[in-house]
């Protein structure tokens, strides 16, 4: 995997355990532990593309109700995920990471001005934010690598629909966490 980075979607508490609960979302809080620790060892960027609404949002306003409002704990990283040193975070305020926010310069900026080739997704939802993030990176020509095992949505329908349209329409490598950590040690 060329110039890989991890992006960790809405891994919030809002998502998780709050406001927007997605029961199915506990299930890969390990495999995306084990895939940032193994991500770090190697030199892999680990990106938090993280909601961060003002409360006039129009998702919020018009769709979701509150969730994942900046500056309050339902924004904040779960405990189990929490970024460190070296990480970086990159808000967003609607189902893009790229759309408005800086992740585009960022992945530009990364390995020595180079810049990142491969994005590997995981977090939530399958069908939703990791969906139209990965629109915005095919759009930019990033290669898409997509664990099952590390993304999730409301329902299973949801996350197997998600996945068929991440393969079909973008092209993303669908895989697993353990096969992913594999091509890191490499
Ligand atoms: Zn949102």
């Amino acid at each position: 995997m060329e110039r890989a980075v991890v992006i960790i979607v809405d891994m919030l508490t809002d998502f998780v355990t709050g406001a927007l609960r997605a029961d199915r979302s506990n299930k890969i809080i390990q495999p995306l532990r084990k895939l940032v620790e193994a991500a770090r060892k190697n030199g892999v960027p680990v990106i938090f593309s993280n909601d961060a609404h003002y409360p006039g949002d129009f998702e919020v306003v018009h769709k979701w109700g509150e969730h994942a409002i900046k500056g309050t704990p339902g924004a904040e990283v779960i405990p189990e995920l929490q970024p460190q040193e070296g990480d970086f975070i990159v808000e967003k305020r609607t189902y893009s990471g790229f759309y408005e926010t800086g992740l585009e310069p960022l992945l530009r900026s990364l390995y020595d001005g180079e810049g990142a080739k491969t994005v590997i997704l995981g977090g939530l939802h399958t069908n939703i934010c990791v969906r139209h993030t990965s629109a915005d990176a095919f759009f930019r020509g990033y290669k898409i690598v997509i664990p099952e095992d590390g993304v999730e949505a409301f329902t299973k329908e949801a996350h197997e629909a998600g996945l068929k349209y991440l393969q079909e329409i973008y092209n993303a490598e669908i895989t697993h966490v353990d096969e992913i950590i594999e091509k890191f040690e490499k």
